[in-house]
């Protein structure tokens, strides 16, 4: 599942932004209220945030989105400014498959997330399978993040940061307005033209830059 977070509140960033904390919120209360409705219908369920197992790769498996170059899901609908949270359960369910919105070839050429992490935690370079930190889950062809310098720089910051959310191309507002220029973007995205990809980035970094 899947939560929106505030985008004028993720614009604050590297400053405190209090749509995470509600996110959070959000997602926990859901999750609990989906297990106990399992449950209720006679189902084991497990409501679940950020422990357990990791809700990336099961959010990707489930087409909410696909895995950036920031190491978050990018979601069709609202980019990376989400929070997840899942519900593991032996009720009988119809299941989704990964889908395919160009993302990762559009992450090939954008590296807007890798420039403007204060940590320089996120790669410039191509994607890789091989370890990168004691951190990294090896074997899965990916941009691996450093969480070591990461959380180092939020240390430093003094709060957290959503940077890499917050100048993603699929970071827009959620407006009437911005629907649409989305459903375009997405479009001309899906056609996985490197020419139009980086077409597509310098738009975004000079005119509809948020
Ligand atoms: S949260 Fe901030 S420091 Fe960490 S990877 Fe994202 S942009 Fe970099
Ligand atoms: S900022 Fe660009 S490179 Fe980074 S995740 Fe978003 S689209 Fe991909």
């Amino acid at each position: 599942m899947a939560f929106e977070m505030d985008f004028e509140d993720i614009r604050r960033s590297p400053a405190t932004t209090p749509s995470v904390d509600l996110g959070y919120s959000r997602q926990s209360f859901a999750a609990v209220s989906v297990a106990e409705f399992i449950r209720h219908l006679g189902y084991h369920a497990i409501p679940m945030g950020n422990d357990t197992a990791l809700s990336i790769p099961l959010a990707v498996n489930a087409g909410l989105g696909e895995l950036g170059r920031n190491g978050l899901l990018i979601t069709p609908q609202f980019g990376p400014r989400v929070r997840l949270s899942k519900v593991f359960t032996d009720l009988p369910l119809e299941t989704d498959k990964p889908i395919d919105i160009g993302v990762q070839s559009f992450c090939e050429v954008c590296r807007k997330c890798a420039k403007h992490c204060p940590a320089q935690a996120i790669s410039h370079g191509d994607r890789t399978a091989n370890k990168l930190t004691r951190s990294t889950n090896p074997g899965v062809l990916k941009w691996p993040v450093n969480p070591e310098k990461c959380i180092k720089w939020w240390m430093k910051n003094g709060t957290w940061c959503a940077n890499c959310i917050r100048v993603c191309c699929y970071n827009k507002p959620n407006t009437r307005f911005w629907h649409l220029m989305h459903k375009i973007a997405l479009r001309l995205v899906s056609r996985k033209s490197k020419m139009l990809n980086k077409l597509l980035v310098w738009i975004d970094d000079n005119l509809m830059n948020c």
